[in-house]
């Protein structure tokens, strides 16, 4: 078995899924969290153009954010860190009564990451999850039985089970929208551009000037996250760029693709189911003497 196929790095995904070679190059989303401003207008748009039905209104206790999560039926979701007092960089929104307890708004409009290495896909026993022309990672609604095995599987805890269909549901990258020339729907709503698609190579030498300027601009603390096709799932379709530790958005600090370990766990079973044969063969052998 090639070593890249469950994990490392893999320089075209669709083309390892058998797509010919003059696929689409592969897309992605480059989510700039530094101009994000809180709008939603990303959630809004996804659920407007994939139909999906809204989760209610109510605000966590948490924070001002009034969705809480990925789910099966929000497939972007933009999350809100309020950092008090001194936690990096602050900015003096000329709020009253903020004294020296200074807010920080945090805000990053999370999504399915679109791996390189997908464990849900290798998990799924009916094919439902496949790898599309684009490189992205697609459900296939009329092929997912519901069993749930993807669920777990996602080092991100994106993919979930809606309760009205019972089958596994996450964001397409708007699959429908691709083929016809169009950007994501969420993309195109963002006023900020904080949210950018496009050939995910341009994406990362995109990312990678903004890093350089946030820096030049005295903004050490931002960071790109899943950027980097070394990485534990091989690099992510969407990944980021953020102002602060990923663990204080919501999002695991060190990703490991689910199924990386798999073929060791088989050699390992195997080797396993072999000498219990040999040993149940050596009792017979030894029996009849
Ligand atoms: S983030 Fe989770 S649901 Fe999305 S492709 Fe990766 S493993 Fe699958
Ligand atoms: S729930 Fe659907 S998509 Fe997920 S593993 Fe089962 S069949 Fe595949």
């Amino acid at each position: 078995m090639d070593s890249n196929r469950l994990s490392g790095p893999l320089a075209d995904p669709a083309g390892e899924a058998g797509y010919p070679s003059d696929h689409p190059d592969r897309v992605g989303f480059f989510t700039d969290t530094s101009v994000c401003i809180g709008c939603k207008a990303c959630e809004v748009a996804c659920k407007e153009w994939n139909l999906l039905p809204e989760d209610g209104l109510d605000l966590t206790g948490m924070s001002y954010d009034n969705t809480g999560a990925l789910g099966a039926t929000t497939w972007r979701h933009v999350a809100f860190v309020e950092q008090h007092g001194s936690t990096g960089s602050t900015v003096d929104l000329g709020m009253p009564g903020m004294g020296e307890d200074q807010v920080r708004w945090l805000m990053s409009s999370d999504v399915c990451k679109h791996c390189t290495h997908a464990a849900c896909l290798d998990v799924c026993p009916t094919g439902a999850l496949i790898r599309t022309e684009y490189g992205t990672v697609l459900v296939q609604d009329d092929v997912c039985n519901g069993c749930g095995y993807c669920v777990p599987a996602c080092p991100y805890g994106v993919i979930d089970i809606r309760p009205d269909t019972g089958g596994a549901a996450k964001c397409t990258m708007c699959q429908d929208r691709l083929g016809a020339g169009l950007m994501p729907a969420c993309a195109t709503a963002c006023p900020t551009e904080s949210i950018q698609y496009g050939p995910l190579d341009e994406l990362r030498d995109r990312a990678g000037q903004r890093v350089a300027e946030l820096h030049d601009q005295g903004i050490t603390e931002a960071r790109l996250y899943g950027h980097d096709p070394a990485d534990g799932v091989g690099g992510d379709g969407a990944f980021f760029l953020l102002l602060d530790e990923p663990e204080v958005y919501g999002l695991p600090p060190d990703p490991v693709v689910t199924t990386r370990d798999l073929p060791s766990m088989w050699r390992h079973a195997a080797g396993a189911a072999l000498t219990a044969a040999a040993v149940i063969v050596g009792c017979f052998v030894g029996g009849k003497r």
